[in-house]
């Protein structure tokens, strides 16, 4: 798929919730033919890591309207209910600069919240109120056009 732009989540489930749970939510329960995230950040006992979900290459189930250009992004846990970790932030800044680097992406302008496509809480309070600071991290973060 033409990526041009990026779709941030919440799993809505505890974040330690290993990827193949989610994924098999996704195929069992409703019915797609993968699991419906690119990435997906997860809590273990070692701290955050971003996991691979379906491939960049295939379209998304995550976003009405988004799935066919953007690459959706869930971060593990409920947002409306958890405080936003500064690991988790961090691990999440990390990844969004990896897939805007990838894409040639612009931070400022192409990555948004599900909420921002649909009438969702997704995803989530507590993380659409660090959401500026979020996005400064990743812009902070991204490497100088045309530096080697
Ligand atoms: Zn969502």
């Amino acid at each position: 798929m033409k990526v041009t732009g990026i779709v941030v989540h919440h799993t809505a489930v505890p974040s330690t919730t290993p990827l193949k749970y989610i994924r098999a939510y996704h195929t069992e329960k409703r019915g797609f033919r993968d699991i419906g995230y690119h990435w997906v950040l997860v809590e273990t006992c070692a701290g955050w890591h971003s996991q691979a979900g379906r491939d960049e290459s295939e379209d998304g189930a995550h976003c009405r309207g988004r799935n066919r250009t953007h690459i959706g992004v869930a971060i593990g846990g409920n947002y409306e209910l958890d405080p936003l970790s500064l690991e988790a932030k961090e691990a999440l800044a990390d990844l969004l600069v990896e897939i805007c680097v990838r894409h040639d992406l612009d931070p400022r302008t192409d990555i948004t919240r599900h909420s921002q496509h649909s009438m969702t809480a997704c995803p989530g309070r507590n993380v659409i109120e660090s959401w500026d600071r979020i996005i400064d991290a990743v812009s902070e973060r991204m490497p100088l056009e045309g530096a080697p």
